[in-house]
């Protein structure tokens, strides 16, 4: 029960780009939880793997 609490806060948790700490978009998870979601920021035209993670 509370592993999927957490789980779930994590997928809804803001990610913003490591560049210009503009809020990213989130890319290519239609293969679901088995590949990692791919970050891409309008702002700046980065994307990847990495993003910065906004605390609440
Ligand atoms: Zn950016």
């Amino acid at each position: 029960m509370e592993e999927g609490v957490r789980i779930r806060r994590k997928l809804f948790g803001k990610k913003l780009c490591p560049n210009c700490l503009h809020p990213l978009k989130v890319i290519g998870a239609l293969s679901g939880w088995v590949t990692p979601p791919r970050y891409f920021c309008e702002k700046c035209g980065y994307s990847g793997f990495v993003a910065l993670e906004k605390a609440d």
